[in-house]
């Protein structure tokens, strides 16, 4: 059975109803998720590997843990995956940053990708990809398909809301790659929204409603 994580922490899910009032501002939005995104990250560095350095407090030598370098790579799927990143990169300020783009086309059969660029040591770099929505899997398919071509250490799928269609089409895809997630929401719309969900990210992070 492939792995799907909901991360259930209170201040998660209070920040989570904040975000889907859909009277809460552009400018609150925006804040919630990097401050749900922070939260996402610090669960999600729960296991990450440290080494020891030998330091000197003012009392004293120790031997103290210090995570390793040169492990995390955030790849954010464009647009809506940007809110994440910012919130993320406050927690681990030197992770790289690779960015995928893609549209699904007007008749809905096939997505285009016009942006692609990940961190040129990415496969010595452990992978979270990034994106508030997780609603058909489509476009979370194509792009962890395109980051695995670059062979990441390993992929993990991190999300706000997912839709439960959304996760068996994606596991589908890639039965091998872990989804966490912050609430796994009733389905999808007519429209493909998830429902309730909180509406478009995309639009609701940058005001394009
Ligand atoms: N993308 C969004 O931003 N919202 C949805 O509900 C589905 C996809």
């Amino acid at each position: 059975m492939p792995d799907v994580i909901e991360i259930q922490h209170p201040l998660i899910q209070h920040k989570l109803t904040l975000m889907r009032r859909k009277d809460t501002s552009t400018a609150k939005f925006r804040n919630l998720m990097r401050e749900i995104s922070m939260l996402l990250g610090y669960e999600l560095t729960r296991e990450a590997p440290v080494s020891y350095d030998d330091i000197e407090t003012p009392v004293g030598r120790m031997k103290a843990p210090v995570l390793e370098k040169k492990k995390m790579a955030l790849v954010s799927i464009l647009r809506a995956g940007q809110g994440i990143i910012d919130g993320m990169l406050q927690l681990m300020p030197t992770a790289r940053v690779g960015h995928i783009g893609l549209y699904r086309q007007a008749d809905a059969t096939s997505i285009v990708e016009y942006y692609f660029k990940l961190p040129p040591d990415i496969s010595s770099r452990d992978a979270l990809a990034v994106d508030p929505m997780l609603a058909t899997g489509q476009s979370a398919v194509a792009a962890v398909s395109r980051l695995k071509e670059a062979n990441p250490r390993s992929v993990r799928f991190v999300c706000l809301l997912a839709a439960p269609e959304g996760i068996a089409h994606f596991h589908r895809h890639h039965p091998d790659v872990p989804v966490y997630t912050a609430a796994i929401d009733e389905g999808l719309n007519e429209k493909k929204y998830i429902v309730p969900g909180m509406g478009d990210a995309g639009d609701r992070l940058f005001g394009t409603l």
